[in-house]
């Protein structure tokens, strides 16, 4: 059987990744660095093997530190500022792509949720158990 590919891009669509298969995992995501990165009240990470992916386009890269002291190199568009995809250090092999940058409601749902305590009060989720 051939494997799905789902295309992720940023909102000028200059910066895209291709994935091909079903995402290792999902995770939701509410600590503060999130918050700014995104605009909203948490993000979303799809992550998937390195070797199963194809990027497209010029990106520039911002470097932080996460919470956990390990470092994750963040790319974003240079014309639209949309961070499409990253790589955390503490994954070797593993990129992160933005769920929001595929746009699509069909996509799985995150199997988990992280810092919970900077979670915003006002929203529930409904995950799978
Ligand atoms: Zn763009
Ligand atoms: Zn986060």
């Amino acid at each position: 059987m051939k494997d799905r590919t789902r295309r992720a891009s940023c909102s000028c669509a200059r910066l895209t990744v291709r994935c091909r298969g079903e995402p290792l995992s999902v995770s939701l995501c509410n600590c503060q660095a999130c918050q700014r990165r995104t605009g909203s009240a948490f993000g979303v990470a799809a992550f998937f093997p390195t070797a199963s992916v194809r990027l497209d386009g010029d990106s520039t890269v911002f470097v932080r530190t996460s919470d956990e002291g390990r470092e994750v190199t963040f790319h974003f568009c240079p014309a639209c500022g949309s961070t499409v995809y990253w790589f955390p250090e503490r994954k070797p092999g593993i990129i992160a792509v933005a769920l929001g940058a595929f746009a699509d409601p069909a996509f799985p749902a995150p199997g988990q949720s992280v810092h919970d305590e900077h979670k915003h009060p006002w929203y529930t989720l409904a995950m799978p158990s």
